[in-house]
């Protein structure tokens, strides 16, 4: 039985082997990311903005962050290329949230994280431990 599923961007069935979605939108895309690519590459349209690239190619943000986010388009090449965080919208050139929406985020995280970090120590020390006694025990057999 093939691995058979519903394609995430058209909801058709297709075997999900090879690719997440079906063959049919990954030809879309890849048409698009070269529609993408061909403008940004350009000497002169390295400083294109997000809106410039989605005008010129009609390739929507939302595709064309998601090739950034894969990292086949490198932001660090285009200056003016920016995408919205997904908390607050704020335009930023790296990952899924803004710097100051990751700080809040960590700031709550950050004492649930420390907690969790204190018991892994726990473990650890009680695993060594525990591995000490074992050897011990092995060499005086
Ligand atoms: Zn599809
Ligand atoms: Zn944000």
């Amino acid at each position: 039985m093939q691995n058979l599923d519903n394609c995430p961007r058209c909801g058709d069935l297709f075997v999900k082997s090879l690719r997440p979605v079906c063959n049919k939108c990954h030809k879309e895309v890849e048409e698009k990311f070269q529609k993408v690519y061909n403008f940004i590459r350009k000497r002169e349209n390295r400083q294109a903005t997000m809106s410039e690239v989605v005008d010129a190619t009609g390739v929507s943000q939302e595709d064309i962050t998601h090739f950034i986010k894969e990292g086949r388009i490198h932001v660090r090449q285009f200056p003016n290329l920016e995408y919205p965080c997904e908390s607050c919208g704020k335009s930023i050139r790296e990952g899924r949230i803004c710097s100051s929406c990751k700080d809040n985020i960590e700031s709550g995280l950050q004492s649930q994280a420390r907690e969790k970090e204190r018991s892994e120590r726990d473990k650890e020390r009680e695993r060594a431990r525990y591995q000490t006694y074992h050897s011990l025990n092995d060499r005086m057999k």
